[in-house]
């Protein structure tokens, strides 16, 4: 294998070679709270990719530490979906639960060692002793408690003598650490729940940050790999091990951006709500991004790898496109499925010339793939073409089927429209033609020219299809959950016709319908009375979409200028259609852009390298625009590919927008790399919670008399505090979190 290295791969060569390690081992480790989605395929993919890859072996492990929403039936589809993608782990699934006794007795010793000890602060308290970033944090005085008192208190924890939060067990690390997550980490918490594996044994769970890399150390790990909002934690890991000087060799975490793709969710616990309110039919629904999902939509193990894979392990979060997961399943159908014909709105068609029956050889596959394999289509006097392959009056451009056009039937024969049968309202019933008997596919003498072929099916052969189409689960590019959900994401068609050798093939094939797309025989639905198929995806290039633009050129949009109306050019024109309906730009913003050619084209090199319509837009239709009265594009430093970081910094909530214009000041000045500037100035956005609290207690506390007036109905105080908190931050604080929070801490 000769693929270029991603970093985990280069850090696990190092490691051999050094000797660090004999054997690699690596594990996936997800919590079964939820199906497994596309995000875990490609944790997946690396962690089991990485192990066999350098001969190693990855194990799968439950993470159950949370009993409280975790069952077996996740387990299982963990399972399916790891043994789906074609990978195997090492002996038995693993389970944390299978720790617990080690795991206490590491916390036991962490107490011994005066490393840990039990606190009895409040909730609130422990967040508000843990101070802020800019702040440090001060130790609980239960922290003076002696061994004695510890290992008393945590064993009554254990066998559940109190109430949850009454008590938690701490590492005594440091409360002044700048990681705010080194400051007395939890380790222990008591939870009153049945667990699916333990029953009622265990009265305390140890918190991930204890669990995780105790459990990596007891099976041998050596990479833990993880994603990036891991990141502060891996300190506590290395903490863990270090203090309870286990015998090496140990594991060492290593973070990758996690999967991020567009119109999805991709969030367990989102997905469950769609589970439990009942929007999808489950958590194998086909509009679903759960492994499940997309399996029974169609997707094969393949494309989901190859997905993974040309997407690359990255440094830096990122959204990926969903129209790459459309390409990879694409790219491996099309040189491997059968190409069949299904007419998704039949239209009767019947030839009054053609007498008797005959059968038609046609190949399974086109001439540019090396696959051998045909099927006889039955031909007779009547056939069903689609709905949309006749056209009375059509459109210029229309190639197909109409009163002055014949048109191909694919593999078979030309036709020509002789009369339309209509019914009292006008609704067209069927059409009467006429074949040519010399026109045959592949010994056509006819010398009649047509623009092209359609599908077709033999009425008396043909059988009933039930065909579900899906478009996205979501109607927008990044959606929050259920509210942003696509009410017109299935379509079934319960009368579409079939030609009969796809029915008699086995389960779990896929098919090309001409002209139409891919499907697969719905595993779930299928029956031999009702077949059910889904579409996996369209066609590149459908006739489809362009059915969806406008036929007649659309109005021309009369927008003022300076007191006067200037038209648009025509392809000015175009653009401003593209922006308004595709990308969902305001017209004010979509008419600055079509207009200038020189924006426009940055505009569109920006979105070729990160497709967030609507932020890039914003930006260079505003500063970008600005800068470019005053120079050329040539002497610009930042290139529209460093806008489209910029701007990605921004959606993906690392940076805030106000920052991100202070950022454009310095890359124009610069032409430094926005990541860069972030970087080196320490621009994160804080998001968290845990941080972010204590500032809003701080504010509030020190606003009694906003406060009070707030209290009394002022509801637009609610801004001020907003402000506040900001302020005090810098603006680092991400003003959505910090807007929630304050709206809850305000009730
Ligand atoms: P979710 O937020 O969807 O519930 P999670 O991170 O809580 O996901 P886990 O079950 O804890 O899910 O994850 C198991 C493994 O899969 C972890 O190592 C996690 O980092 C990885 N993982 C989860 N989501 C993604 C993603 N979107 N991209 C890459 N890896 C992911
Ligand atoms: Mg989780």
């Amino acid at each position: 294998m000769n693929k270029s290295k991603d970093f985990l791969r280069r850090i696990v060569e190092e490691d051999l070679k050094t000797g660090k390690y004999q054997e690699i081992v690596t594990r996936f480790p997800p919590e079964p709270n939820g199906f497994p989605h596309i995000g875990h395929a490609k944790s997946i993919s690396i962690n089991f990719g990485i192990a066999q890859d350098y001969n190693g072996h990855c194990n799968l492990r439950m993470d159950d530490t949370n009993p409280t929403t975790e069952d077996t039936q996740y387990v299982e589809a963990l399972k399916d979906a790891v043994e789906w993608l074609g990978f195997k782990w090492e002996g038995d699934v693993r389970y944390t639960s299978d720790y617990f006794d080690r795991l206490y007795s590491y916390a036991i010793t962490l107490i011994k060692m005066g490393k840990a000890y039990v606190d009895s602060l409040s909730e609130e308290e422990i967040r508000e002793y843990r101070g802020t970033v800019t702040q440090a944090g001060k130790r609980s005085s239960y922290a003076n408690r002696s061994v004695e008192e510890n290992l008393d208190l945590l064993e009554r924890m254990k066998n559940g003598e109190f109430k949850e939060g009454e008590h938690i067990l701490r590492a005594k690390i440091d409360m002044s650490s700048p990681n705010m997550k080194m400051r007395d980490p939890l380790l222990y918490r008591i939870r009153h729940a049945q667990h699916f594996r333990t029953g009622d044994k265990w009265a305390i769970y140890p918190m991930y940050d204890f669990a995780h890399c105790l459990s990596d150390y007891i099976e041998g790990v050596t990479h833990s790999i993880c994603t990036l909002e891991f990141e502060n934690n891996r300190e506590i890991y290395d903490w863990v091990l270090d203090t309870l000087g286990l015998e090496p060799p140990r594991p060492y975490q290593h973070e990758f951006a996690r999967l991020g793709i567009n119109y999805t969710v991709m969030s367990k616990r989102k997905l469950l709500e769609l589970v439990e309110k009942k929007v999808v039919t489950g958590w194998d629904d086909p509009r679903m991004p759960t492994i499940a999902g997309l399996r029974r939509r169609g997707y094969t193990p393949e494309s989901i790898l190859n997905f993974c894979e040309s997407i690359g392990i990255a440094k830096a979060n990122s959204m990926v496109d969903v129209a790459q997961l459309e390409f990879a399943i694409r790219d491996d159908l099309n040189t491997k499925v059968p190409r069949v014909m299904c007419v998704m709105h039949p239209l009767k068609v019947t030839i009054e010339n053609y007498e008797g029956t005959e059968e038609i050889e046609a190949s399974y596959y086109p001439h540019d793939v090396p696959k051998e394999g045909s099927r006889k289509l039955p031909f007779s006097k009547e056939i069903y073409i689609d709905r949309a392959d006749f056209s009375e009056h059509p459109a210029k451009g229309y190639f197909r089927l109409t009163p002055d056009q014949s048109v191909r039937l694919k593999y078979a024969y030309i036709i020509t429209c002789k009369e339309i049968i209509k019914d009292s309202e006008g609704n067209i019933l069927e059409i009467k033609a006429t074949y040519h008997p010399d026109s045959k596919s592949g010994e056509d003498s006819s010398g009649i020219k047509v623009k092209s072929a359609i599908q077709w099916v033999e009425a008396s052969s043909a059988k009933k299809v039930e065909i579900r189409l899906y478009d996205r689960l979501f109607k927008n590019e990044a959606p929050e959950g259920i509210d942003d959900i696509n009410p017109d994401s299935l379509s079934v068609i319960t009368n579409a016709l079939i030609e009969p050798a796809v029915i008699t093939n086995k389960p779990d094939e896929r098919f090309q319908f001409e002209r139409e797309g891919y499907f697969y025989a719905d595993p779930e639905l299928y029956t031999d009375d009702t077949p059910v198929f889904n579409k996996i995806v369209a066609l590149k290039d459908s006739w489809g979409k362009k059915k969806k633009a406008p036929n007649k050129a659309p109005e021309a949009k009369k927008v003022q200028i300076d007191g006067e109306v200037v038209p648009m050019t025509a392809e000015e024109q175009v653009l401003f259609d593209t922006y308004t309906k595709a990308y969902k730009l305001n017209s004010e913003v979509a008419n600055t852009l079509a207009r200038d050619a020189k924006l426009s084209s940055f505009y569109t090199e920006a979105l070729a390298a990160y497709h967030s319509p609507v932020s890039i837009a914003n930006i260079v239709a505003n500063e970008v625009a600005r800068e470019l009265k005053t120079q050329e594009i040539d002497a610009l430093k930042f290139s529209p590919a460093q806008i489209a970081t910029l701007m990605r910094l921004v959606d993906e909530e690392t940076i805030s927008n106000k920052i991100a214009k202070g950022v454009f000041e310095q890359m124009l000045k610069s032409g430094d790399d926005p990541s860069k500037i972030v970087e080196s100035q320490g621009l994160i956005q804080i998001s968290d919670p845990a941080e972010i609290l204590p500032i809003i207690d701080e504010v509030v506390a020190n606003n009694p008399d906003n406060l009070a007036k707030f209290k009394a109905g002022n509801t637009k105080l609610l801004g001020f505090f907003v402000g506040q908190v900001l302020k005090a931050t810098g603006g680092k604080a991400n003003p959505k979190v910090v807007n929630t929070l304050v709206a809850e801490k305000l009730g």
